[in-house]
């Protein structure tokens, strides 16, 4: 386990019963059946794996016009963000199946296929951002070092002007960065912002194999077939827009108008249940396209408070958990909309990246 060691562990106020309670109406409405994936799950992991293996497949092994090829990198790269958001994410929240070897099994997808370390997804997700949720030096998705303007205690500078707009092009280059520099940064120094890794030597040595087994089938095998550089332009291309998607959805929940981003110090005046809805947002709960896509982080409220859930229940539990919270004067910030959400995060940014 990962050790904080370079700051003050987050105080939250001592909790009330809104919690237990919320805890156990939706344990009775599980009554009899398990939380965790279900056959749709099963069904919706052999969509989107085929549709990986079925994409690569087809650009390394089958002569394709440039054209298509580049339409191939675009539906490939949407694939590895479907699959990035449904498999390893739950799998790395022991919500993909009750038997924990399921979990390890199917979190090393992201390892694996994807490329991304599943032990420092899960300190960097697991540990940093679901325990302190937009708390700057806590919460590493929110670590954007001066480049994005979130907070009004932020500096200003003359670039945020243009932050709503490059901040696209720039989350398509995080999961590029994130496999191939700072996982490594971090296994190689044994630190990741504030905590100590402690990393074991299995986990160690599963880092660089899987590191090699994926960039073997991703860049070493297809050059077998094809000149490096388109390769690498393929490579590229499928990453930048597997990045897009998957760190695009998972900013629009909590970088917006509607949620807040509270200092740690000396302490934050809400329970911990408050803080996650102050700094969570749902959207879209209708569009159904996205309800199948977004591995239920359009219902990231849901997922906060019950991470261990897999994602197929979200629909039926976000009403429930809804009504809980407001029946007790909570409020449960939501966007109607996938566009809504999308304006709110940019309205958001043109807003804290104007002249003060
Ligand atoms: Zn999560």
């Amino acid at each position: 386990m990962p050790r904080l060691v370079r700051a003050e562990p987050v105080r939250f106020a001592p909790s009330s019963t809104i919690y237990p309670e919320l805890r156990r109406r939706i344990a009775e409405q599980f009554r009899g059946r398990s939380p965790r994936g279900n056959a749709a799950m099963v069904m919706k992991s052999a969509i989107l794996l085929v549709w990986v293996g079925a994409g690569w497949a087809t650009l390394v092994f089958v002569p394709l016009p440039g054209w298509l090829a580049l339409l191939g990198c675009v539906g490939l790269g949407v694939a590895c963000g479907g699959l990035g958001l449904n498999i390893p994410h739950d799998a790395n929240h022991a919500a993909y199946g009750r038997r924990p070897w399921v979990n390890a099994v199917m979190a090393r997808v992201a390892d694996v296929l994807l490329g991304a370390s599943s032990y420092m997804w899960r300190v960097r997700h697991n540990v940093m951002h679901h325990h302190t949720p937009n708390i700057e030096g806590h919460d590493e998705t929110i670590s954007y070092r001066g480049v994005i303007r979130i907070k009004p205690a932020q500096p200003w500078r003359p670039k945020h002007r243009y932050q709503a707009i490059y901040v696209w092009p720039l989350y398509s280059i995080v999961l590029l960065k994130w496999f191939l520099w700072d996982d490594f940064k971090w296994f190689a120094s044994g630190r990741m912002d504030s905590y100590d890794l402690e990393m074991g030597r299995r986990a160690k040595v599963e880092l660089v194999a899987y590191k090699a087994i994926w960039l073997g089938y991703m860049v070493v095998l297809p050059a077998f077939f094809h000149p490096l550089g388109q390769v690498l332009l393929a490579f590229t291309l499928t990453y930048l827009v597997f990045s897009l998607t998957l760190v695009g959805i998972t900013q629009l929940a909590h970088v917006n108008g509607l949620v807040s981003f509270p200092e740690a110090d000396p302490g934050i005046g809400d329970e911990w249940i408050v803080h996650q809805l102050a700094t969570t947002v749902d959207f879209g709960h209708s569009n159904r396209l996205l309800n199948w896509y977004a591995g239920g982080l359009n219902f990231q409220i849901v997922h906060h408070l019950f991470p261990a859930m897999c994602h197929v229940h979200y629909p039926e539990l976000a009403p429930i958990v809804r009504r809980e919270l407001e029946a007790r004067g909570l409020r449960y910030l939501y966007f109607p909309t996938l566009r809504a959400a999308v304006r709110g995060h940019c309205e958001f940014l043109a807003r804290l990246g104007s002249a003060p």
